[in-house]
């Protein structure tokens, strides 16, 4: 039998009145100083959104990813950037299937209860890029430590964390079958490493999203750190990436339900030349289309939800929703600023915000060419091309 989604109204509704405390105002000032809604996260944090996918053994609240979605959908709906927290939601997943009990008792409850932040992800490094299994990042076996050294870029939210996932290389290339072996996931605790063999730099970006470089230089962290068998760290990591795609998929339908429902207020009350410019067919045509797109793109991250809580591996419709909906919020935002005309490039609409903020789904977590790589090699049967 398959299951069934729940809408998830009750979620919604209490979403949508948390984030009516957060209003543009609050994220336009955060914007101009590149600074961290730290309220913001402490109110989900506070209210148990965060730890909706724990289970309820370890303090949190049980939820399915299809619950999950429609918390971060419904924040993008409102307004706000769910960037700065998502990955409180899900990057614990890896250590929930992979890790020993041990570590589960360790770090769960804490991360249920809101006191220990595990949400810095370090996987790619700036010269491998895409290509993971190229990455250089070495952790070293030594007696009880691993020695780590090497460089991660884009580890957003480094500076807001306390714990890292780290991926690193634990067996050399030489020595391995396939490049993407002999890599393990290894948990950092970033509150002793910093300025012993751990060294964050902030990166500026065209949006707020606390996103950093960082530096590992010897840094000594214990073997216990590890989290499953060592060298099998790429599959732990794989493995996750069905739920973080959905749920990225599930924030961009957010993001063009909030540019289509501001293009349309606006379309029925600005007047030129005597009548409201929604009544021009060149006005309402790229939003009703967007609308479309990202009602299509909706249907596709459902049936990935709907796979995924049947307990199959929805790789191809993850990746599609993910595409798809960061096609159409990207294609929203602007028929948005178009509508808009000249205000939608004004800092107080937050529509120039929010703009910018969404086109990052389109390279992030994976870029739209690797998706469709993904598709025509794992799907239609071509060539791989890479
Ligand atoms: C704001 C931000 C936050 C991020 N947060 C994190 C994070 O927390 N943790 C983390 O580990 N990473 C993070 N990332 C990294 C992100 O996942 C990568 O930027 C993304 O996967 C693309 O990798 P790259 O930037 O190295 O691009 P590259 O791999 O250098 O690719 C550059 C371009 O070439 C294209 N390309 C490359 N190879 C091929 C190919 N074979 N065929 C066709 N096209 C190809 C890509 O699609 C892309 O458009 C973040 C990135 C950003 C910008």
């Amino acid at each position: 039998m398959s299951t069934e989604l729940e809408n998830y109204d009750d979620i919604r509704d209490a979403i949508a009145k948390l984030c009516m405390h957060f209003p543009g105002e609050y994220w336009r000032k955060l914007d101009r100083e590149m600074a961290y809604p730290s309220e913001f996260v402490e109110a989900l944090t506070q209210a148990g959104w965060l730890s909706a996918l724990i289970p309820e053994e370890y303090g949190g609240a049980g939820l399915p990813l299809s619950a999950a979605a429609a918390i971060l959908e419904e924040m993008q709906r409102a307004g706000c950037n769910a960037g700065a927290c998502h990955a409180q939601i899900y990057t614990m997943g890896t250590l929930l299937r992979h890790g020993s009990d041990v570590q589960k008792q360790k770090y769960l409850p804490s991360i249920a209860n809101g006191s220990l932040r595990l949400q810095a992800f370090g996987v790619t490094e700036p010269t491998s890029g895409t290509d993971t299994g190229a990455l250089k990042t070495t952790a070293k076996l030594d007696g009880d430590h691993f020695i780590v050294n090497g460089q991660k870029i884009w580890t957003s939210r480094a500076e807001h964390s306390d714990l890292m996932l780290l991926l690193a290389r634990t067996t050399p290339l030489k020595e391995c079958m396939k490049k993407t072996e002999g890599l393990s996931v290894i948990i950092v605790d970033m509150r002793k490493a910093i300025g012993n063999g751990l060294t964050i730099r902030p990166i500026r970006t065209m949006m707020n999203h606390a996103t950093t470089e960082v530096f590992f230089d010897n840094l000594k962290v214990p073997a216990e750190n590890l989290i499953g068998e060592e060298g099998k760290g790429f599959r732990y990591i794989l493995s996750g990436m069905n739920a973080e795609r959905i749920l990225i998929a599930a924030e961009c339908v957010g993001d063009a339900k909030w540019f289509t429902e501001k293009s349309v207020s606006y379309a029925k009350e600005r007047s030129v030349f005597n009548r409201p410019i929604g009544q021009n067919q060149g006005v309402q045509f790229p939003i009703a289309k967007a609308y479309a797109n990202m009602r299509a793109a909706d249907l596709m991250v459902k049936e990935a939800l709907r796979l995924y809580e049947d307990g199959k591996n929805p790789g191809a419709e993850a990746n599609m929703a993910k595409m798809l909906a960061a096609d159409a919020s990207f294609e929203a935002a602007n028929a948005c600023v178009q509508t808009h005309g000249g205000f939608g490039f004004a800092e107080e609409y937050d529509i120039e915000r929010k703009f910018r903020e969404t086109r990052l789904y389109q390279v992030a977590p994976i870029s739209t060419n690797l998706i469709l790589s993904y598709l025509s090699e794992h799907v239609l049967g071509l060539p791989r091309s890479y």
